[in-house]
């Protein structure tokens, strides 16, 4: 061997060492990179695009893996969400541990801020603002008629934008066997005091309207007699249990909309209501609330609703119960040859839970309001009686058949954490755990287009 040989060698060797120290480097920088924005197969989406920061955090965590975090500077609506099969008319719970820091919403009244939420839907775990420490978050939902629904963890919400941080971790999705069960739980909310300030051409009142105890015992005997009819008028398919609540704490917000004018949205007594809900597991939400006397007739702008429904909070159908203004109307009163089915509004509201309910469950049934269509006409002392009683027991008459609710509606109702007693769990979140599975994890992501999406904007329903 000659020196010029072994020379060359020894460069060679140095070259050698150089490209690999360079390619060990490369690498790690580009995992490095790559586990700090690694969303695994979470699809990450904003409603204004990339505005917020998706990234994964190694030093803000609550376990093992880096937390997933989303930072909005500007109000936002971002979340990743990851699509996963399911079975339908099956429960299902989703959990995870969140940690929020200065999390603020747009709006004054929200039901905004971190929570679990399926993406382009009203469904929503509870919504954490402000700064807190990790926390456990449940949100349970059933798929209805749905093969795939998309889980999203949020900073924002459906109809609100945030600003502030938001960590999520150790997701879990629980499944249970669908509940055949017809005894619901209804909370009668009934909110004495309405305390609110209306602005007109820039004029801002201060409206405090009070229930009187006439009021009070109204309502308490109109649920007394709703239990009872809608047991008979079903002919027992349904099995009515309930609590009143009175309230003296004053409604201080109201939620408005074009349709109907100003109601009581579940943002507006959200803070109020939790603590009973929170109690025992309601099935469905009555808020019963004076807009208007004698004395402020039109100062809360109302269009023409005595009753309003079809609204959820999280997951349980919500009414709204309004006594009328004038003293000397007796809609809500019972009275022998004047007016016989006074709880009439409460049947009506229930049943449009009931009706979206059976359509989202994928039934084609009568819509609540075409009683007309098919020859029903409100009797002067019992309202639409005869016609709720034919739509809950299917016997509607139709070119030949007969239509109405199917006897399953009775039993769709809202899923609680209760009902995960006897759970399973199903490993759609899983992290992967050990390098083969990142790598393959890494590949995969390579692949998938990984674009932001913009988020497509829920309805506010009501
Ligand atoms: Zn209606």
């Amino acid at each position: 061997m000659n020196t010029n040989e072994s020379q060359n060698n020894i460069l060679r060797r140095i070259i050698y060492i150089i490209v690999l120290i360079f390619l060990i480097i490369v690498a790690v920088f580009l995992y490095e990179r790559y586990s700090k924005s690694n969303f695994n197969d979470f699809v990450r989406t904003e409603y204004v695009l990339y505005t917020s920061d998706f990234v994964r955090d190694h030093e803000v965590r609550y376990s093992k893996s880096d937390s997933y975090k989303i930072v909005s500077n500007e109000m936002n609506d971002a979340m990743f969400y990851k699509t996963i099969n399911v079975t339908p008319n099956t429960p299902y719970k989703v959990s995870c541990m969140v940690k929020t820091e200065n999390v603020k919403t747009e709006k004054a009244v929200s039901n905004g801020g971190a929570h679990i939420s399926i993406a382009n839907t009203v469904e929503k775990s509870k919504s954490i603002t402000g700064t807190n420490d990790w926390q456990l978050l449940e949100f349970t939902f059933n798929s209805k008629n749905r093969t795939s629904v998309n889980i999203g963890f949020r900073l924002g919400g459906y109809d609100d934008n945030c600003t502030g941080t938001v960590w999520f971790s150790d997701f879990t999705l629980e499944v249970t066997s669908s509940q055949q069960n017809n005894s619901w739980n209804f909370a009668c909310f009934i909110f004495e005091n309405t305390q609110v300030t209306m602005e007109n051409n820039g004029v801002s009142r201060n409206i405090n309207l009070s229930m009187t105890a006439d009021d009070i015992f109204t309502l308490q005997d109109d649920m007394q007699r709703f239990k009872n009819s809608l047991q008979e008028l079903s002919h027992n398919k349904i099995k009515v249990n309930y609590n009143i609540i009175r309230v003296k704490e004053p409604i201080t917000s109201l939620s408005y909309d074009d349709k109907n004018g100003y109601y009581v949205g579940p943002e507006n007594v959200e803070k109020i209501i939790e603590k009973y809900i929170n109690n025992t597991e309601y099935d469905h939400i009555f808020i019963c609330v004076r807009l208007g006397d004698n004395e402020h007739k039109n100062d809360i702008p109302v269009y023409d609703w005595i009753g309003l429904g079809g609204m959820d909070y999280l997951g349980i159908g919500f009414s709204n119960i309004r006594l009328p203004n004038a003293s000397s109307n007796i809609v809500y009163t019972y009275s022998s040859g004047i007016n016989t089915f006074p709880e009439e509004v409460f049947v009506h509201e229930f049943l449009h839970s009931l009706e979206r309910d059976s359509i989202e469950y994928g039934y084609t049934i009568p819509a609540l309001h075409d009683n007309e269509k098919y020859g029903y006409k409100e009797e002067g002392l019992t309202g639409l009686k005869s016609w709720y009683e034919d739509y809950m027991n299917c016997n509607i008459k139709s070119g030949g058949q007969k239509i109405g609710l199917p006897e399953k509606a009775f039993t769709f109702k809202p899923t609680h954490i209760g009902d995960f007693k006897y759970s399973y769990k199903i490993d759609e979140f899983k992290e992967p755990s050990n390098i083969i599975e990142v790598i393959k994890q890494m590949l995969k992501n390579v692949v998938k287009n990984f674009n932001a999406i913009t988020i497509k904007k829920g309805e506010n329903n009501t």
